[in-house]
């Protein structure tokens, strides 16, 4: 028997979900084979998707036609819109989730995905055809023997690859608690040509809420409001919250923490792996902040019919007994009872400065890497990268051109580019902060930015083009009565007086009143009988209020933004040959001629962006292509 598919995605994580739903989408003949089928998308750490910037992320995929975002919203049991004290451009949605809801959600789409057929095995070779100028992947082989053919293969492999699991001075091999680590691929690829490194990853304990008081415990309820990831309006918000809790640390338990520092495999050096420098163990943190007394951690719930809670912040592979024995020394734990200790991971990566922005290897044709493989942590990350592989392995075997998203569409733009860019020398997670175009990179906008690309590739449904059309139409509407309906002052006066702003002296426009930053859309609309009624009359919902406002009240920081952004794509748009020989130019820099080689940039513009190039750099390339 011969089995043939255009795409096969290996690995049914974050990643390969997205990447395989995608390429199915496009109705290219698609496999998914993954070690367990009982976990897809299963979320290995925290049961939350979203957060700052990565919030974006996941708006971002549901604008693109992905399904994050609408399995988000289907198991979501709280909800908050992070920084909303902040500016706009800060605002970040993040869902607690029904952690085996989610995962169920996803093999249910994955099982009424036409085009799409699932495996459970294991992938321990690719078959790759080296006869060739360049070596081209065929296809892969299984544990169980079986061979799988494909045009193109994308590896999604997250923290398998070579996994070793830490507890104290107990090390055992896993890709996770409760699955095996993956072995045979990283080796042949190393033997192709391809770097691979050592990372490492950790996650707190699980507690069993059964044996804690949660009434003792300072609430935190999601927001009043609601709101949600996707753009579909057949897809609702929560309807029915559930609370988290603070929970607090104290000397007491960080002397008994320090008892297992003996033991710990991270300072003992058992664990060679670079960590997350933005998720620190707890024992981390008691070493790099020795003078705090107390920490802040967050009892969150994995899912609403379990007692089994997460405990956010308390990420540890001390020694379990010393887990449990600090533990009880916190106010309201004195009993607690544990599911599973904290404990650490150890997997290979392969740096990504190996791939085009398209995810394919640049060693091996038709071969894509995705999600945690590349470097990246998070979810949310890996998610945007299977889509973004996904739909790349399709659009090349069809001779269609590459997607790639540019740093001012998208922070999935921003992210691929500064893997592939800048490398990575610890895990990537996104952060506002790594995007420079923050203002046009909003939650709120996603749909506006990129559902016409998803409709462009073919990924967004004709019900997401048909809400997007709407909502579009709708902002301008209410964009356009803002900017022309006029205001007297007596109108407004009270409203005026009572939140300290200015009196008008003559007729404004709405527009004048709402870049004022004591003025709030909501409370224009409480107090502005006009457009009140417009509201009412057109039916606009709050979707369409919120983005109306931030675009008013944004309007000069955004036109900025676009200005500065449309002036360094002019150097995006100078091409750089393939085969360029950057060591010919002995004008720049032996560093920047080493990094140039490396990355092989294929715009002035990404070459500005390796670090180690410098703007002098630049010059001379600009001078020799003839600007
Ligand atoms: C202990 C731990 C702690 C973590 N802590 C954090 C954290 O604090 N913050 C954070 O952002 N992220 C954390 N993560 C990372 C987060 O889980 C990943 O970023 C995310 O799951 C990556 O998605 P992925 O799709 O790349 O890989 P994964 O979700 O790991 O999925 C990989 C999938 O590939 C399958 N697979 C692997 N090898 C093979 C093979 N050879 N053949 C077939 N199938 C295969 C596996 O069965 C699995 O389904 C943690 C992960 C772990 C394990």
């Amino acid at each position: 028997m011969r089995f043939d598919y255009d795409v096969i995605v290996v690995g049914g994580g974050h990643a390969g979900c997205e990447a395989a739903a995608a390429a199915a989408n496009l109705g290219a003949e698609t496999l998914l084979i993954t070690m367990d089928m009982t976990k897809y998308a299963s979320m290995s750490c925290n049961p939350a998707v979203g957060g700052v910037a990565k919030g974006q992320i996941v708006r971002e995929i549901d604008a693109l036609g992905g399904q994050m975002g609408i399995i988000t919203d289907r198991s979501t049991i709280q909800f908050r819109m992070l920084n909303r004290s902040k500016g706009a451009a800060m605002w970040s949605p993040r869902a607690q989730c029904d952690k085996a809801l989610f995962s169920s959600l996803w093999r249910k789409t994955l099982e009424n995905t036409p085009h799409l057929k699932l495996w459970q095995d294991t992938v321990n070779q690719l078959i790759v055809d080296t006869e060739g100028e360049q070596p081209k992947v065929c296809g892969v082989r299984t544990q169980l023997g079986v061979e799988f053919w494909g045009r193109a293969v994308v590896l999604t492999a997250g923290t398998f690859l070579g996994g070793l699991m830490h507890v104290g001075r107990n090390s055992a091999e896993g890709g996770r608690a409760g699955d095996s680590a993956s072995h045979g691929v990283t080796e042949q690829l190393v033997a192709l040509g391809f770097e691979a490194g050592r990372m490492k990853t950790g996650t707190p304990v699980r507690i069993d809420a059964r044996s804690l008081n949660l009434e003792q415990f300072e609430r935190q309820e999601g927001d009043e409001q609601p709101s949600k990831f996707s753009f579909l309006e057949s897809v609702g918000a929560v309807e029915k919250q559930v609370p988290c809790y603070l929970v607090y640390t104290s000397p007491e338990v960080h002397d008994t923490l320090r008892t297992g520092f003996a033991d710990s495999p991270l300072f003992q050096g058992l664990i060679k792996g670079i960590g997350p420098r933005y998720c620190p163990s707890i024992e981390d943190k008691l070493r790099t902040f020795a003078d705090k007394e107390f920490h802040q951690l967050f009892l969150e719930p994995e899912g609403a019919d379990t007692n089994e809670y997460y405990l956010n912040g308390f990420s540890s592979s001390l020694p379990w007994q010393v887990q449990v024995a600090a533990l009880q020394q916190i106010e309201g734990f004195e009993n607690v009872d544990i599911y599973r200790p904290g404990y650490a991971i150890e997997y290979d990566y392969f740096p990504p400065t190996q791939l085009k922005h398209t995810l394919e290897t640049k060693l091996v044709e038709n071969l894509y890497f995705a999600g945690q493989v590349n470097g990246t942590t998070g979810y949310e990350e890996a998610a945007a990268q299977g889509l973004v592989a996904g739909v790349n392995a399709v659009r090349k075997g069809r001779g269609e051109s590459p997607f790639v998203l540019s740093r001012d569409e998208a922070y999935i733009g921003v992210l691929i580019d500064d893997l592939v860019t800048k490398g990575v020398d610890e895990p990537y997670r996104m952060f506002t902060s790594r995007a420079e175009y923050r203002i046009l990179l909003r939650q709120d906008n996603a749909d506006l930015r990129l559902t016409p690309i998803g409709q462009k590739i073919g990924l967004a449904s004709a019900e997401r083009v048909a809400n997007f059309e709407q909502k579009k139409s709708l902002v301008e509407l209410l964009k356009n009565f803002v900017h022309k309906q006029g205001v007297a002052p007596c109108e407004i006066s009270d409203y005026l007086k009572s939140v300290n702003s200015a009196q008008l002296t003559q007729k404004r426009k709405l527009s004048d009143l709402l870049i004022r930053n004591e003025i709030f859309i909501f409370d224009l609309i409480e107090n502005f009988a006009p457009l009140k009624n417009f509201i009412a009359k057109h039916n606009i919902g709050r979707e369409v209020i919120e983005q109306v406002e931030i675009e008013v009240k944004y309007s000069g920081y955004i036109e900025r933004e676009k200005a500065i952004a449309d002036k360094l794509k002019r150097l995006e748009e100078i091409k750089i040959p393939a085969n360029f020989d950057f060591q010919a130019i002995t004008s720049i820099t032996i560093e920047a001629r080493q990094k140039l080689s490396r990355i092989r940039p294929i715009t002035i513009g990404q070459a500005s962006r390796i670090p180690g190039v410098s703007p002098a750099d630049i010059n001379i390339l600009l001078i020799h292509f003839g600007r």
